[in-house]
């Protein structure tokens, strides 16, 4: 990962069973499973500093998905250097899986149209077939590649 710009999925599995405060979103219950955000870091400090920041999970909270970063263990992390904004595609992709569900409407999807960019699976989704589907979505899509939060200095 470098500092060029990209669109990145934070695999989230929560240490316990809880309801949390997610902003103005309001309460959410987070159960056993695992979430996945979608985001994209298209400003200053590019991708590795966006990721680098929630693998920390420390500092004040700006978006919906560092309540939930607060409340979970990042487990991995899928991301690309592709130019092209492709969050909202990654999120759309995601939520129609057929074994995904949406845990709160309106998380991470504030600037945008879609429903959410979070679902929540029973377990870990496969990064080969995430894969997949987005190469299905968008043929002309660069490469996905797959990080252990392990690779970045806390
Ligand atoms: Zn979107």
């Amino acid at each position: 990962m470098t500092d060029s710009s990209g669109t990145y999925a934070l695999l989230l599995r929560p240490d316990d069973e809880q309801r949390i405060e997610v902003g103005a979103l309001g309460e959410m219950s987070v159960r056993a499973g695992v979430y996945v955000y979608v985001g994209s870091a298209f400003g200053p400090g590019g991708l590795r500093a966006r990721v680098q920041r929630h693998v920390e999970g420390e500092g004040a909270r700006h978006w919906h998905v560092d309540y939930l970063r607060a409340a979970t263990i990042l487990e991995t992390v899928w991301y690309t250097h592709d130019d092209t904004r492709r969050e909202c595609r990654w999120a759309s992709v995601l939520r129609n899986h057929p074994t995904s569900r949406v845990p709160m409407a309106g998380f991470g999807a504030s600037d945008c149209d879609c429903s959410a960019h979070l679902v929540a699976f029973g377990g870990m989704p496969s990064f080969l077939e995430f894969r997949r589907r987005v190469q299905a979505a968008c043929p002309d899509h660069t490469v996905i590649e797959q990080v252990s939060p392990a690779n970045f200095v806390t």
